[in-house]
């Protein structure tokens, strides 16, 4: 089985990261893709964020009929901070033998990578997909990953990645970025603009009817 795991505060979720999450399990032909809700997110203060399990909810609500596509509550199920290595290990230990597993995650986020706990384990415990957009600095992610994470990984130009001799491979992906962000809906809420069509239907009639982000 071909897994991606797709982490996020997801505060809220909306269009940016379901399409990416489509282009990812179109090209990497994946069987299941799990979008993982931070519980407690180490980066982000807690008055910025909506509690777990709306988020939760709002994910749910988003992938809704949709194929291949779920949602994982596992960084809610664990106490204190919700570190990437425990979630990874948890896949691994449970899915590993029979799974390639796959952590999927933005540029801007890698580029932050090396403020994670335990952030080169990482590196031993999954493949990585890293959403690039057609014209980022490629040179820059290369001296990246030859500075903060390891030497030792070559870049392979005609499949996109970096190879390793021991550990997972950085796969790059150039997707469609939407110029959608969480915090620029969570701000159009609170000064009351619409929000219509950056999130899914389902997902606006959740906020409002819930009243987040006011
Ligand atoms: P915020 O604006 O609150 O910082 P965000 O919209 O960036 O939030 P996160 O939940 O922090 O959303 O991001 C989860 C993952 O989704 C990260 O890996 C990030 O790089 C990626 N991501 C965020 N926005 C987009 C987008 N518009 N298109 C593709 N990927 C995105």
């Amino acid at each position: 089985m071909r897994l991606g795991l797709f982490g996020g505060t997801f505060n809220p979720i909306h269009l940016g990261h379901l399409r990416a999450g489509i282009e990812v399990r179109e090209a990497f032909n994946l069987d299941k893709l799990l979008f993982i809700p931070s519980a407690h997110p180490p980066h982000k203060t807690a008055d910025q964020v909506a509690n777990a399990e709306d988020r939760l909810e709002m994910v749910r609500l988003a992938i809704q009929g949709e194929p291949s596509l779920e949602v994982s509550d596992v960084e809610l199920a664990r106490p204190g901070p919700s570190y990437t290595i425990e979630t990874l290990q948890y896949f691994q230990d449970r899915f590993g033998s029979e799974s390639d597993i796959y952590f999927i995650v933005g540029q801007d986020a890698f580029s932050e990578i090396t403020t994670w706990k335990s952030y080169k384990a990482l590196f031993g415990t999954a493949h990585f997909i890293v959403m690039t957009r057609p014209r980022s600095n490629l040179r820059s992610l290369e001296d990246f990953i030859h500075t903060q994470i390891s030497e030792g990984y070559q870049y392979d130009p005609t499949s996109n990645r970096y190879n390793h001799p021991e550990w997972c491979t950085i796969f790059c992906l150039n997707i469609t970025h939407l110029d959608v962000s969480a915090s620029q809906i969570r701000e159009l809420i609170r000064q009351g603009r619409p929000i219509r069509f950056l999130v899914p239907g389902k997902v606006e009639d959740f906020i409002l009817k819930k009243g987040l982000y006011r």
